[in-house]
């Protein structure tokens, strides 16, 4: 029979798995016990809704059989089964989801990142196994077929006589090598303890043929074998056992193994409420961004269980856009098991308990901001952004619930602070919260605008990701204090003496001005200032849109002309000033190009592009030839 190839990136892995860099092998046969489960699952509910699968809860399970000598490891359980295009679906491609991608040259840790992050799931079977048969027969279907690799060559499928609902795995288990010894998982003692360490949480029997030596002659010593059939896991799922009774690593273990994260969760968070409303939540913060976290296709959500049966793998109105990161099970006595997912959304015991687990996660990250701040910068330097998207999301509808989550770099204390503590530290004289944009702390830090309001020993928040202004402005105000940015125009830092000068200086030289902003355009206006101390000139902006508002919208990819209201502003004590007055009067062409280059560094200086760069270079060339 013709060999069917593996889809490209599929067979990548299954390379990496046959030449086995994960190095704990051990975790397939949780793997492998985890899909058996789901497949339990998906056969329960469907009965549930679907009055022609008639299945008893009490018959499910899963097996486990070896043969020492034929070194066969055998998996099996009468679930849902697959059908012969879902063999082909499930077992032939990987990523469904999303393009896995292997680089050349990637090191042996990105590689291991990469299939974690993926989950190993079924193909992991290729590190213990030369072969792998899958046996299998569809709630769906009258027929059954056997599925067949010996690795990243390919795979056959052919008909087979299977007459049970359900699949059977077989895994040849490799030769023992120097390295590592294979028969291991061919071992009673063995295949117990991995059982009831990776996958004792697993609310189906997981059964096998265990021997016992048993004492038949107490005088003689003499012991006989017998063989009887154990259940090995306990079947309490986790989240039901007694908290004091779980260890971290058993929820470690059920996390990485139920979520396919290579990586223990940062956090743990349970919550069990009783009441007129019941239920138990086992939820998780990953230590790092799923792979797709930051595309379309990531799906939020946790899985729902009515008692003990899951009813929904991920159930997205339990958890509001800016906590999707999370990872977790609900479960609870008072939601009807064949509830429909529509009637689901409209259920109100479930928006209650999505309110709860709302305030629940915020306020263990609230708790872990002040108890664990290196834990909570962990956190937040994975997960803030999504935070902050949330406070400007829905017109800033949630800004109050977050606003005390996410942080800043401060100017002062060079390193994220809260908002709290920016406003705590604030002397008594000033009255706003500042802040600077850029696209790094560096460039933040050498704006002109910048040094004015360090000088008087205020502290400035660098904003430094393109959703940070969108979400100080959506918070408008914290503590009654004002946020206010060093490149608007009206920062109101100046005596009224010097607000006098200002004005003085402007209006007698208000022809001079406006010649300049005539010649500029883009500019609403173009004034002195004092505010400057070295630099000669600087840009600011008037109204709502700041300038680094302007270049997020400009670099949308349907632009929507969005502009800031900009200002040229211009050092009155520079030397550059009475250059310019004295040029006005005498040259009006050379005033024009004065008035062109200074605008261009003001603009470069701001880290918005200049239109002709070419021409820009050609006019100070002149300038400084002459
Ligand atoms: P994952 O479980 O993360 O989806 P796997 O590679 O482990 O990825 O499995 C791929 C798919 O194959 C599963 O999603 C499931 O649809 C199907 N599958 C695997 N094992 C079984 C099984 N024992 N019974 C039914 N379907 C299975």
């Amino acid at each position: 029979m013709a060999k069917k190839e593996f889809k490209s990136e599929s067979k990548r892995l299954l390379d990496l798995m046959i030449n086995s860099i994960y190095t704990n092998k051990d975790i397939f046969l949780r793997e492998l016990i985890s899909n058996a489960s789901d497949a339990l699952d998906k056969l329960y509910y469907q009965s549930l809704t679907d009055k022609k699968v008639k299945v008893k809860k009490e018959k499910l399970e899963i097996n486990l059989s070896f043969d020492k000598e034929n070194r066969l490891l055998t998996i099996t359980d009468n679930g849902c089964g697959m059908t012969k295009e879902e063999l082909e679906e499930n077992l032939g491609t990987i990523a469904k989801s999303g393009s896995l991608s292997f680089k050349e040259n990637m090191t042996k840790e990105e590689k291991i990142d990469i299939i974690g992050q993926f989950g190993v799931g079924f193909y992991s079977a290729f590190m213990v196994a030369d072969k792998i048969t899958v046996n299998s027969k569809s709630v769906d279907s009258d027929e059954a077929f056997t599925w067949e690799s010996e690795g990243a060559d390919g795979y056959t499928i052919k008909e087979s006589t299977r007459k049970d609902r359900g699949t059977e795995i077989v895994l040849k288990i490799k030769e023992d090598t120097e390295e590592f010894e294979y028969s291991k998982y061919l071992d009673e003692y063995e295949l117990k303890s991995l059982v009831k360490k990776y996958s004792d949480y697993i609310s189906f029997p997981i059964k096998m043929e265990v021997t016992h030596h048993e004492l038949k002659d107490e005088e003689k010593h003499e012991y006989e074998d017998k063989k009887e059939i154990e259940t090995l896991n306990s079947m309490v799922p986790i989240w039901k056992k007694d908290k004091k009774e779980v260890k971290d690593e058993d929820y470690n273990n059920f996390y990485m193994d139920k979520f396919n994260d290579f990586d223990t969760p940062l956090k743990i968070i349970t919550s069990s409420v009783e009441g007129m409303l019941s239920y138990k939540t086992l939820l998780f913060i990953p230590s790092h961004a799923p792979y797709d976290y930051y595309t379309q296709d990531y799906e939020k959500g946790l899985s729902l269980y009515a008692n003990g049966v899951m009813i929904m793998e991920k159930c997205a109105d339990l958890l509001p856009d800016y906590f999707s990161f999370v990872k977790g099970v609900v479960d609870s006595e008072d939601l009807s098991l064949n509830i429909s997912r529509e009637m689901l959304q409209e259920s109100h015991n479930l928006k209650l308990i999505a309110k709860n687990i709302e305030s629940k996660i915020r306020k263990e990250l609230e708790d872990m901001m002040k108890d664990d701040r290196e834990k909570y910068m962990s956190f937040f330097k994975t997960f803030g952004v999504q935070l902050k998207y949330g406070v400007y999301n829905n017109y800033g509808q949630d800004k109050d619930k977050l606003k005390d989550l996410i942080m800043f770099y401060s100017a002062k204390e060079e390193k994220l602070i809260s908002l709290a503590e920016y406003v705590k530290a604030m002397p008594d004289n000033q009255e706003s919260i500042y802040y600077a944009a850029g696209s790094s702390i560096e460039k933040i830090k050498s704006l002109p605008q910048v040094e004015q309001v360090r000088d008087k020993d205020y502290d400035i928040l660098y904003l430094t990701d393109y959703v940070d202004s969108f979400a100080i402005t959506a918070i408008q105000e914290y503590e009654n204090k004002k946020f206010v940015n060093v490149e608007s125009n009206d920062l109101d830092l100046e005596t009224e003496e010097e607000k006098e000068a200002t004005k003085k200086i402007n209006e007698g030289n208000s022809d001079l001005l406006k010649e300049m902003a005539d010649e500029i355009k883009e500019v609403s206006e173009v004034r002195f200032s004092n505010k400057l101390k070295s630099h000669p000139v600087c840009l600011t902006s008037k109204g709502d849109v700041s300038i680094e508002m302007q270049k997020v919208f400009d670099a949308m990819p349907n632009e929507m002309g969005i502009k800031a209201q900009t200002v040229l502003e211009i050092n009155e004590k520079h030397p550059i000033a009475k250059k310019l007055k004295e040029l006005y009067k005498k040259d009006k062409e050379e005033f024009k190009n004065y008035t062109k280059i200074l605008y261009s560094e003001a603009k470069m200086i701001a880290g918005l592009p200049i239109d002709d760069p070419t021409e820009i270079s050609r006019l100070i060339c002149d300038v400084i030839a002459k």
